[in-house]
């Protein structure tokens, strides 16, 4: 089995410090590729440190919407330069998140909408962090149809109407440990919906620890199988079926050499 853990902030305390340890770990889970995801200044920085020293890994980069009152437009001009690296895959996280408006609604708006306007210049894929912002994210979405080469939305928790709404955008959804939980089964139903070749699979680590390993912390990319096995079970396919699939899911949309 050969799995892409595709969202991992492998950067992030925790897991940075024993980098080679983390990803022995993974490969003998059968995890065998990376995404690591920035989100910021400081972390955009160690991301490209890190896929520079190790196959199989990849960088999204990005400025998460918590931070977009600081996001200056040096900040943007340098996005862009790190951007056009080989080994960047990915704009992103980026989106909105209301939950906790750690930023200003406008702001992260206005930041969301100059990570667009790269990833439609460098024509990469960009990876979508939305929450209570479901409508002002696709709005802003529609405003680039036709521009972007692809668009997941990380970390998926939407219901059914919206789910639609983003399979009819022909955006891909991304599921971390979230759909494993106990409490899921609204999300569970939602998934089965989803035609698999549109679904892939992320641990968001250090967060999220799927069950049955909620316990464990660190969340790390050696878990990532109990949300491919969730997946699996509900699609009523062999894991090593479902992992294949996804896999390539993730290869042909990031475009992974
Ligand atoms: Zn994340």
């Amino acid at each position: 089995m050969e799995l892409i853990d595709t969202h991992a902030h492998l950067s992030y305390e925790g897991l940075a410090e024993r980098i080679d340890k983390v990803l022995a770990a993974s490969i003998a889970a059968g995890v065998v590729g990376w995404i690591a995801v920035g989100t910021g200044r400081q972390e955009n920085i160690s991301v490209l440190e890190l896929t520079a020293r190790h196959d199989n890994m990849w960088a999204a980069l990005g400025h998460h919407p918590h931070y977009a009152n600081d996001v200056t437009d040096a900040d943007i001009a340098l996005l862009e330069q790190q951007a056009r690296r080989e080994k960047v895959v990915a704009i992103g996280e980026t989106g909105l998140d209301y939950y906790y408006l750690h930023s200003t609604a406008e702001n992260q708006q206005r930041i969301f909408r100059a990570h667009l306007d790269i990833a439609a210049k460098l024509q990469r894929p960009v990876v979508i962090h939305t929450r209570e912002a479901f409508d002002d994210t696709m709005s802003i979405l529609d405003d680039f149809a036709g521009r972007l080469k692809g668009v997941v939305i990380h970390c998926y928790g939407g219901d059914a109407d919206q789910t639609r709404q983003v399979l009819e955008r022909g955006f891909y959804i991304s599921f971390t440990g979230t759909i494993t939980f106990k409490r899921s089964e609204a999300l569970r139903k939602v998934a089965k919906t989803i035609p698999p070749d549109r679904v892939m699979i992320e641990t968001d680590c250090p967060f999220i620890s799927p069950d049955p390993v909620r316990n464990i912390r660190p969340n790390e990319p050696a878990l990532l199988v109990h949300t491919a096995q969730c997946l699996a079970d509900l699609y009523g396919l062999p894991l090593d079926d479902f992992a294949r699939q996804t896999t390539q899911t993730s290869r042909t949309f990031f475009g992974l050499k």
